[in-house]
């Protein structure tokens, strides 16, 4: 069946007890035991297993083609448990460009229990081999890259990971299983922000970890979600599948926009440089094109004049909200080094953009008397 098809069914059933077709938010957090003092819905404690999270769950595998998934509170929780399945010892492959929280993740809070990493360029597998130790148990993929906009090649990476013996999780946040599934490109495991595009309305915070194989890797993750509690609440969950309804069109839409800006301001004399995979002058095209559907909603580019430049231009700009985070159907945008922090090595002079639902023509038109300064 099409993304299209399963995005609008799955996970979905129509509710026995009242007939309703779109389900309800179960809330409640305890469950009867029968007489013999078993549970025959399954559920028991709302931690443990949730009517609402478990349908969120079922959607989410469906969509990435996986076997079994876990939600998570925030995209930063599912990372957590990801890394907490690993042992003293055990040695991670991070992009150098990952998301700055996966980073700070690994740096200051996972350092110190004796899980080492190393952050490689992806878009380049000789330096993901160069990188692999013996003790090397996971290689942390994101792609497209944040806020490079750079693309790393997942089959590849899979090969070479696999043939040393480690596994391997992507961060398939920006893509999202309409553009891209890295599980049917040999991945082990799918990490989500579903804060971002499979929410899609910039109203919920939660995350996801989605697995090829229901095996014991995936219970240690398991483990950490029911245990360690980072649950998102029943409300949360049933707003990310409403989200996810919608989701396939969603994505063409913030694709379509993202490419038409990307074309106009890799004209324009203000800019220096446009990061969109969509580009055919871009680094990343031609396996973009191999592994995503589409090249996704999120652009940066680089303005002449430096930080001061770019900060006047967002000042200038209506339409655009100056605000972090993506994949709400209002277009945002940052200035990236600001956010993130002291080990930011973003230039000063770029701006990340996520491509909203609006008219291309009316965001153009707004860049347009923005740049004109
Ligand atoms: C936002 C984001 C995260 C973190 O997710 P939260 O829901 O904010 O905790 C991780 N990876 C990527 C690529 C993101 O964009």
């Amino acid at each position: 069946m099409h993304l299209e098809t399963l995005a609008v069914h799955a996970g979905l059933q129509v509710d026995e007890a009242t007939g309703a077709v779109t389900p309800p938010i179960h809330l409640s957090t305890t469950y009867e035991r029968a007489a013999d003092g078993t549970f025959p819905s399954g559920f028991s404690y709302t931690r443990s297993n949730n009517p609402t999270r478990q349908s969120l769950e079922q959607a989410l595998a469906v969509l990435e083609g996986g076997a079994i998934a876990a939600a998570f509170s925030s995209g930063q929780a599912a990372t957590f448990a990801i890394f907490q399945t690993l042992r003293p010892g055990d040695h991670v492959i991070a992009p150098e460009d990952a998301y700055y929280g996966t980073a700070d993740l690994l740096l200051d809070h996972f350092a110190k229990w004796g899980v080492e990493s190393s952050f490689v360029d992806m878009a380049d597998i000789g330096a993901v081999r160069a990188a692999m130790r013996p003790a090397t148990r996971l290689v942390w993929i994101e792609t497209p890259s944040n806020p490079l906009i750079r693309i790393s090649d997942i089959a590849a990476i899979v090969e070479a990971a696999h043939a040393a013996g480690a596994r391997v999780a992507c961060d398939n946040t920006w893509a999202t299983p309409a553009l891209q599934r890295p599980l049917d490109l040999g991945a082990d495991l799918v990490m989500h922000s579903t804060t971002k595009y499979l929410g899609g309305h910039s109203d919920i915070l939660g995350g996801a970890v989605i697995v090829r194989e229901n095996d014991d890797w995936f219970a240690r993750v398991k483990s950490v979600q029911v245990v360690g509690g980072a649950v998102p609440s029943p409300f949360e969950c049933w707003l990310v599948l409403r989200g996810i309804r919608t989701l396939p069109y969603r994505m063409r839409g913030h694709s379509a926009n993202a490419l038409a800006i990307a074309q106009f301001l890799s004209a324009h004399p203000a800019i220096e440089q446009v990061c969109y995979p969509g580009l055919e002058s871009n680094a990343g095209h031609a396996i973009a094109a191999r592994q995503m559907a589409l090249p996704g909603g999120m652009l940066s580019f680089m303005v002449r004049g430096g930080r001061d430049e770019a900060m006047a231009l967002t000042l200038r700009l209506k339409l655009f909200t100056r605000a972090t985070s993506l994949g709400g159907p209002e277009t945002l945008i940052e200035h990236r080094a600001s956010v993130e922090g002291p080990r930011t090595r973003t230039p000063e002079n770029l701006l990340r953009v996520s491509v909203g639902l609006e008219h291309a023509d009316d965001l153009i038109a707004d860049l347009r008397q923005g740049l004109k300064g």
